[in-house]
C-alpha cells in the first residue's frame, strides 16, 4: 500500500508491471504512510479499521483498477478496490479463468494489460481474425515471432474446424479466378503486366492503424 500512496512518479510505460497510472487518482494517494498502512491493511477481525477503509474506497474513482491491480500482482493481503483480502479471495483462486472483454478491448486499444490465459486466447483468436501478421502479434504479446505464428496458425485451425463443423461455405478461391487463361500466343516463361494481380486480403496499414500498440 505504501507503493500506491506515495508514489508520485509517472507510469514507466514497461510492459509486465502493469499499467499504474490510475495510482494518482486513488483517494488514499498522499496518504501518510503510517496511516495508510493502519488503514488498508487491518488485522482480519478489525472491523472497525475495515469499515473506515471501506468507507475510503467507496469514494475512490479508480476503485476498479485498484481491484484489478491486486488481482494481476497478486497482491491477497490488505484491502484493494473496497474488498478485504477474504473477499478477493475468489477471484484470486479463479484468476486463470477470467475473461474480461474489457481488458481485451483495452489491450487492443493499446494499453499494458496483464493478460489472463483465458484472454490471451481471446486476443490471438482476433489479432487472427484481423489479419494481424506474427511479428506484429510477437511485438503485442511480448513473445518470440517462432510463438506467435505458431499461435495464429492455431487460431487458423480453430476457425477452419469451426466453419467446416458448422456448414460456412468456404470462400471461392480468388486466385484462381484471377489468373488468366493460358493461350498458345504466348511462350511459356513470358510473365506480361495481366497475370502479375493475384487478388489478396486487404492488409494495407490503414485497416489496421488503430487497433493495437504494434500499430
Ligand atoms: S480503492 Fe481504496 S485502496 Fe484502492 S486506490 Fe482507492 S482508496 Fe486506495
Amino acid at each position: 500500500m505504501r507503493h500506491i500512496t506515495t508514489h508520485t512518479s509517472p507510469a514507466t510505460g514497461l510492459r509486465g508491471i502493469g499499467d499504474t497510472s490510475w495510482q494518482p487518482r486513488g483517494v488514499c494517494h498522499g496518504m501518510d504512510p503510517e496511516d495508510a498502512d493502519a488503514t488498508f491493511f487491518p488485522l482480519p477481525r478489525d472491523h472497525e479499521a475495515i469499515a473506515d477503509a471501506k468507507e475510503l474506497c467507496a469514494l475512490c474513482p479508480v476503485r476498479r483498477d485498484c481491484f484489478t491491480y491486486a488481482l494481476d500482482n497478486d497482491l491477497k493481503e490488505g484491502i484493494w478496490g473496497g474488498l478485504t483480502a477474504a473477499e478477493r479471495r475468489p477471484w484470486h483462486d479463479g484468476l486463470p479463468q477470467r475473461l474480461d472483454y474489457s481488458r481485451v478491448v483495452a489491450f487492443f486499444n493499446g494499453r499494458d494489460v496483464h493478460l489472463t490465459e483465458a484472454e490471451r486466447k481471446v486476443i490471438v483468436d482476433h489479432a487472427y481474425v484481423r489479419g494481424w501478421r506474427p511479428d506484429r502479434l510477437a511485438a503485442a504479446l511480448q513473445i518470440s515471432y517462432k510463438h506467435a505464428r505458431d499461435l495464429l496458425r492455431q487460431a487458423a485451425n480453430k476457425v477452419f474446424d469451426r466453419d467446416r463443423t458448422l456448414g460456412v461455405p468456404r470462400r471461392k478461391n480468388t486466385k484462381k479466378q484471377g489468373t488468366p487463361a493460358k493461350t498458345n500466343s504466348q511462350p511459356p516463361t513470358a510473365r506480361p503486366a495481366a497475370q502479375q494481380p493475384v487478388s489478396r486480403p486487404v492488409t494495407s496499414a490503414s485497416a489496421h492503424a488503430p487497433l493495437g500498440k504494434a500499430a
